[in-house]
């Protein structure tokens, strides 16, 4: 066991919550960070007045008997319910109050510093610190632990560690840079009655232009009826992430429209620059880990750069390398 007494998270999306939850069950003093107003990262909840849209991640599933528990746990809570069976048979749970419902019962029992990003890293006798910026703030602040684990999306790692006094091992390094990251532009929209979309309020499309909706009334998110989801194809969102917000969105609304019964009253935009990962950590290696541990550094790495593109796989790796760092061997 690798002796930590304090740590920092950077990142509160599910696998940092995990990492952080499982390390202070251990006895490790944790600090989790996130520059996010909420926690919950990609698994995110949005109002626009009484209705409520999932905008990232829109269901979980569970593969791994580990998470399936979990998840059955957070069921008895009162916290996910099923929603419908995808295409190949598995169960698709969502939060009941949003996907966001899910780390905020997490991060409950955690220290988190929201609206802070951290912008340097700096690694001296044994302990790392960590400078944020608070959101609309000039002052800085700092934080320092004997470890620190960072659970961002892995360009964003990149660019932090970029900050700091130390160097990864070279073919470390070089692995973390081909890890790439899809994007994805989503507009929430509300409509002035139902939307139509067949049963179960969702459909996973295979669209040049759109990937998703989905009806967050029909999902049971959302008291409102007609509030919906559009999440755009990865090639849409590179051939238009730099086009004028309300230009784009009126373009992924024009897609949208021959799936929707009613009319569009108000949206919203949002692009997610880093949705799902394209490339894993040492993917192409049997056995690999899924997560980065360097001991020396006093470092660690994980999330769905690592484990998989989905909720569950960055779940897992944050579960495995939670594992690994409180293991008596
Ligand atoms: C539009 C969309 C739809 C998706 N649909 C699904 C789905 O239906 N089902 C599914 O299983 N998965 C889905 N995914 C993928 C899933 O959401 C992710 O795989 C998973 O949530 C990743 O969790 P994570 O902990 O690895 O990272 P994240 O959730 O991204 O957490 C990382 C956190 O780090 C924080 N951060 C980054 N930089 C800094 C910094 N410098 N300082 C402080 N904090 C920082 C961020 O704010 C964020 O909260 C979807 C993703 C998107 C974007």
């Amino acid at each position: 066991m690798i002796n930590i007494q304090t740590c920092i998270v950077i990142g509160a999306g599910i696998s940092g919550l995990l990492v952080a939850s499982k390390l202070q069950a251990n006895e490790v003093k944790v600090q989790v960070i996130d520059k996010g107003r909420l926690p919950g990262g990609r698994m995110a909840t949005k109002l626009m007045g009484e209705a409520v849209f999932d905008h990232g991640a829109q269901f979980v599933t569970t593969r791994e008997r580990v998470f399936r528990e979990m998840v059955e746990e957070w069921m008895s809570q009162g916290v996910v319910k099923p929603w419908y069976r995808g295409p190949l048979g598995n169960m698709r749970y969502v939060g009941i109050d949003g996907m966001r419902a899910i780390p905020a019962l997490l991060a409950g029992n955690l220290n988190v510093a929201l609206s802070e990003k951290a912008v340097k890293l700096h690694f001296e006798d044994g302990k790392w610190t960590v400078t944020c910026l608070p959101h609309g703030e000039t002052e800085t602040k700092e934080y320092t632990a004997d470890f620190l684990v960072f659970s961002t999306p892995v360009p964003q790692t990149m660019d932090l560690l970029a900050t700091a006094n130390v160097e990864l091992d070279y073919d470390e390094e070089e692995e973390l840079k081909r890890i790439q990251y899809r994007r994805c532009i989503s507009v929430l929209a509300q409509l002035n009655g139902p939307a139509g979309l067949p049963n179960p309020g969702a459909m996973d499309l295979n669209h040049p232009v759109l990937r998703w909706i989905g009806d967050n009334s029909v999902k049971g998110v959302s008291s409102r009826e007609g509030s919906v989801t559009i999440n755009s194809s990865s090639r849409f969102a590179d051939a238009h992430w730099d086009t004028d917000p309300d230009t784009r969105a009126k373009m992924l609304l024009a897609a949208a429209k021959p799936f929707l019964k009613s009319d569009v009253v108000e949206f919203v935009s949002h692009r997610w620059g880093y949705s799902e990962p394209t490339r894993l950590y040492k993917e192409r290696q049997p056995f690999r880990k899924t997560y980065l541990l360097d001991e020396n550094l006093r470092l660690a790495m994980c999330g769905d750069g690592f484990g998989g593109p989905r909720i569950e796989a960055a779940a897992m790796s944050g579960l495995a390398l939670a594992d690994e760092l409180t293991s008596p061997i």
